[in-house]
């Protein structure tokens, strides 16, 4: 037998035949990202507990051969793309028990359980987390999320996936497991060990649970939405919304991604699906039935709007006073746009999962969002700067049928993220065709293979990232994507390096991550 087929086989008896799976077509759907396509894995293993999780650990640990721990494999930044391939894929999706502490206000997640499924759970009992969760939540898992920073759900009010945790039970490349808080309910007790954790894309460990507080739901919204002219006017009026902190959350489109990914999203087949959404969620029927009325009148013209639309979800204790703090948002960011329908806002809190069609472009092409995270007096800048990065290419962009659609969101109160999603046409991976399922795509345009296309929006991706930095930008979700290493002082640096030798002296974990 060779070294690979014992490997394999002492996996199959600490985890189970059906844990490790061989399959071509299996590895050739790992070996894929949302974006790109990285080498083949040696298997992909789905332990179904913590300890089969540290046993595995163990085992690969001794063969020496590289882990890669994956969630719901929505991100396109090559965190769990390994290029040299070899490796050990860890699927974390059977770790998906829910434990639901409401004395203490904690939920423990596995690191595998999805955004949806946690708030299924907890809605159940009148319960949240803080952030709670990503669009892709539908496959977006908790342990991926807060591995690699996220944003979206709950954003304003309550910041990102690595503001909303207390604590960690991470199996080490030793096999142990290290839980980050050493009291219970409690993150912060001496140096923060969980913070440690949170956006380490893997390399420190792979996180088998995830302790998160609670909040009661709020039964009570307002959705507001608002156009502007210029994105000087946007960025302004969404500036002051993020630091009044009204809104649980609320994001940005411009034009071009309105009218594409979100305009599909609402289409006329969701729409009965969507109404009767909100008639259900809405506490007063006869209120919910105006919001549709509403929506119904507005048809599609809230995503033609203005040159950007932004979209809040406010919510209250009672309708007073959501309609209160609705009340305030539209005194301050009207001052610099104008209210629109609220048909899109209302569609996010009535769907707020939504099915990842948005991994294919509104044309069926291929997708990869860039994003920055600016200082607020640098937002304006950026802005101009990438727009003249598009002038100087239009021509090469046009004839390549490239394009660019903007999306905006808050970053706590002091930061704001631009994000720009890039199409370009292109032939499916099997991540597409497995995630979309063969219905789906049969209805789309085919593209054949465009090895031109692609390299020029490698290279365009490359260009917005560096005017990105040299705008002063910080990224989440790095992975092999983001420059990290050039951004830190030689000390920590060297901190980061020292850590990293303690928790995994093999160089295991996720190895290229990060940098490291
Ligand atoms: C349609 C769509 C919409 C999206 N919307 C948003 C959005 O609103 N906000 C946002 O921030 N992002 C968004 N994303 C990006 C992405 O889905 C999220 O960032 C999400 O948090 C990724 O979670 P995941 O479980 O899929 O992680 P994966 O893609 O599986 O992994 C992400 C990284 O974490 C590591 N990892 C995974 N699990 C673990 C673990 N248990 N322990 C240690 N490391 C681990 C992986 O190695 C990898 O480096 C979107 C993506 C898509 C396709």
């Amino acid at each position: 037998m060779t070294a690979d087929a014992t490997f394999l086989d002492a996996l199959r008896q600490a985890l189970g035949s059906d844990a490790v799976d061989i399959a071509a077509d299996s590895l050739a759907y790992f070996a894929n990202d949302v974006y790109r396509t990285g080498g083949l894995p040696l298997a992909v293993i789905r332990p179904a507990s913590v300890e089969a999780l540290a046993e595995a650990v163990k085992l690969c640990a001794g063969a020496q051969v590289a882990m890669v721990p994956r969630g719901g494999g929505a991100s396109y930044t090559d965190g769990y793309i390994r290029p040299e391939g070899g490796h050990i894929l860890i699927d974390t999706g059977a770790l998906d028990d829910i434990v639901i502490d409401e004395t203490n206000a904690v939920v423990t997640a596995g690191a595998g359980v999805t955004w949806a499924n946690l708030k299924i759970a907890l809605e159940a009992k009148g319960l949240r987390t803080p952030f709670w969760g990503p669009f892709s939540g539908i496959a977006a898992t908790v342990g991926g999320s807060m591995s690699q920073n996220t944003l979206s759900h709950g954003g304003t009010a309550h910041g990102i996936s690595a503001q909303s945790v207390i604590g960690f039970d991470v199996v080490l490349a030793s096999g142990e497991v290290l839980t980050t808080n050493a009291c219970d309910g409690m993150r912060f007790y001496g140096p923060d060990m969980t913070g440690l954790f949170t956006g380490d894309c893997g390399v420190f460990g792979i996180k088998a649970r995830i302790r998160l507080p609670l909040l009661p739901v709020l039964h009570h919204a307002e959705t507001v939405s608002f156009a502007f002219d210029s994105f000087a006017d946007y960025h302004t009026g969404v500036r002051k919304a993020q630091l009044a902190r009204l809104d649980d959350s609320h994001f940005g489109l411009d034009l071009a991604l309105s009218q594409g990914q979100i305009a599909r999203q609402e289409g006329v087949g969701a729409r009965l699906k969507i109404a009767l959404q909100v008639m259900q969620k809405a506490p007063d029927k006869l209120k919910g039935l105006a919001t549709l009325v509403k929506m119904g009148l507005a048809g599609e013209d809230p995503m033609r709007a203005g040159a950007y639309m932004c979209h809040f979800i406010v919510e209250g204790f009672d309708g007073q006073d959501a309609a209160h703090k609705a009340k305030q948002l539209r005194r301050i960011v009207g001052a610099h746009g104008r209210e629109i329908a609220n048909s899109v806002p209302t569609f996010v809190r009535s769907v707020p999962f939504a099915p990842l069609f948005n991994i294919l472009g509104p044309g069926a092409e291929r997708w990869v969002p860039i994003h920055g995270v600016f200082a607020h007096d640098k937002a304006v800048a950026f802005d101009t700067a990438f727009k003249a990065l598009l002038a100087a290419r239009k021509a090469d962009m046009d004839r390549l049928g490239v394009w660019t659609g903007t999306m905006f969101s808050p970053v706590g109160a002091s930061g704001f993220l631009y994000e720009i999603a890039l199409y370009w046409p292109d032939a499916r991976t099997p991540y597409h065709l497995t995630t979309l399922g063969d219905e789906y795509i049969a209805g789309l345009k085919d593209f054949p293979a465009n090895p031109a296309a692609r390299a020029y929006a490698d290279d365009l991706k490359e260009a917005i990232v560096s005017l990105m930095q040299d705008h002063g930008a910080g990224h989440f979700q790095i992975g092999r994507a983001y420059p990290y290493q050039s951004r830190l002082s030689p000390a920590a640096k060297a901190l980061l390096g020292a850590i990293k030798r303690e928790l995994d002296p093999q160089g295991l974990m996720n190895p290229g991550a990060l940098g490291l």
